[in-house]
């Protein structure tokens, strides 16, 4: 497994990370979520032994992950990253990038191999292009099946599917979290979007005034959120009797002790977002058809 312990990291006088513990599974996906600046980016460069760390110590199973000042060369074998700027090979094909690391002894395997990762990530048909015609999202793509070439045990992506757009983000999605799990990597992804989280993390780990602010199985910090960082990952809520109550919590009833102004409604496709005023504070919650602006309502809690 993947242990960090007491783990402490500053930029020259600027501290990034301190006291970082935890652990991680073989073939467990564990989002990193946390503001943008909050230290996901650094984290993975971390794990992958790009920095030396001031003090603490990472190991997966019995290696212990070195920086530069003790490693000549970055990274293991059973460990891949994906950064945030992915860094292909322009002038030569997608299938040659994503082949660069496999062997060349066994030229039908590699073709099977290659071509199974092109069909992970759904550019079969750009096999013979070259990287640097490629989109932005195009090469994300690419970067990710030269990550999965070897079958690493642990992968690290830094917002992987960042650059993709919505048409393709859904599915693409799916089968690399799907493949993941098939091969049993482990994988750590650092993440902004709550789509790359749910239905695929099995833990969140929250960054937050650089240490862990929370942790624990998406379902559970959903349902207990305990800060409006944690909340906020979730969607649009409300802080109303020191409770976080997300905006489809709110009910619309005939009578009760929440009353309140409606100010505006967004169609949100399957529902409109309500903003209103409450005690002069403003709320949100759902509702399926639109209000009028100046509307009074009666909100319930429904949990
Ligand atoms: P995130 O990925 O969560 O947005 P980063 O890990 O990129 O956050 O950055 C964490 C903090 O470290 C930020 O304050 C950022 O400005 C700083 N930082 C990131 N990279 C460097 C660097 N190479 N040198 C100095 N400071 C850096
Ligand atoms: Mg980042």
């Amino acid at each position: 497994m993947l242990n960090v312990k007491n783990l402490h990291f500053a930029y020259q006088k600027t501290p990034v990370l301190r006291a970082l513990n935890f652990n991680i599974q073989p073939g467990i996906n564990t989002a990193i979520i946390g503001e943008s600046g909050s230290g996901k980016s650094t984290l993975l460069k971390l794990l992958y032994g790009e920095y030396d760390l001031d003090s603490g110590h990472i190991f997966w199973k019995d290696t212990e992950i070195l920086g530069p000042k003790h490693n000549l060369i970055v990274g293991y074998d059973f460990m891949k990253y994906v950064a945030q700027e992915f860094n292909l090979m322009p002038f030569i094909s997608v299938e040659e990038n994503i082949g660069k690391h496999l062997s060349n002894f066994f030229p039908n395997e590699k073709k099977d191999r290659t071509a199974e990762l092109l069909e992970v990530v759904q550019l079969t048909e750009f096999a013979k292009t070259k990287v640097k015609l490629l989109s932005g999202g195009q090469k994300q793509r690419v970067a990710l099946a030269r990550a999965l070439a070897q079958t690493p045990e642990i992968l690290l992506l830094d917002e992987p599917f960042s650059h993709i757009d919505n048409f393709q983000k859904q599915t693409l999605r799916r089968r690399v979290f799907n493949y993941l799990k098939e091969k049993n990597i482990a994988c750590l992804v650092a993440t902004h979007d709550q789509e790359d989280v749910l239905g695929f993390a099995d833990q969140i780990i929250v960054l937050n005034n650089q240490t862990i602010a929370a942790q624990g199985k998406p379902e559970d910090l959903y349902k207990n959120p305990e800060s409006a960082l944690v909340a906020a990952f979730f969607g649009e809520f409300n802080q109303i009797k020191n409770q976080f109550i997300y905006a489809h919590q709110l009910k619309m009833v005939n009578k009760s002790d929440i009353k309140v102004m409606v100010k505006n409604a967004y169609f949100k496709g399957s529902f409109f977002l309500i903003e209103a005023s409450f005690n002069s504070k403003t709320i949100v919650f759902e509702h399926a058809s639109k209000l009028t602006k100046g509307d009074i309502v009666y909100l319930e809690i429904s949990k």
